[in-house]
């Protein structure tokens, strides 16, 4: 019987293998075709199971994809997106202060994101990435 479990739990992994997998974006959209099926229990709108069947069909598709590269750089496309919304979810209490106290610039030259004090007059900034310098207000 365990063998038979581990037989399986092998067969599966070398199906999955070279495949894409979990990654954040599969499980945000997952979670978004989730809470579609659990809402449209109660309203029963055809446009909702409409969406959250494709959803559904867009996460199983994205998991067996062989083009993991590809696959890698939406999510990371997806990252960039959410990262700044992510600590509003967190510590709302903490992401207000760091945005009272704090500002976000990116470096002209690599896009690099820099944070630096706010309400320090005129300024200079290092990027830690490139060593470009530039001036910004803060
Ligand atoms: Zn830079």
């Amino acid at each position: 019987m365990a063998d038979e479990k581990k037989d399986f739990k092998q067969k599966v992994g070398t199906w999955m293998s070279g495949r894409n997998g979990r990654d954040e974006l599969t499980v945000f959209v997952l979670s978004i075709a989730l809470i579609l099926i659990l809402v449209n229990v109660f309203v029963r709108t055809f446009i909702l199971s409409i969406i959250s069947l494709f959803l559904m069909a867009y996460v199983c598709w994205r998991m067996l994809s062989r083009n993991v590269e590809e696959r890698e750089v939406e999510n990371s496309v997806f990252l960039d997106f959410v990262s700044p919304i992510v600590p509003w979810f967190r510590h709302p209490a903490a992401a207000a202060k760091e945005v009272r106290n704090y500002k976000h610039l990116s470096c002209p030259e690599c896009g690099q994101r820099v944070r630096v004090p706010r309400k320090k007059g005129k300024i200079r900034i290092t990027c830690p990435k490139c060593q470009a310098k530039f001036e910004a207000k803060s």
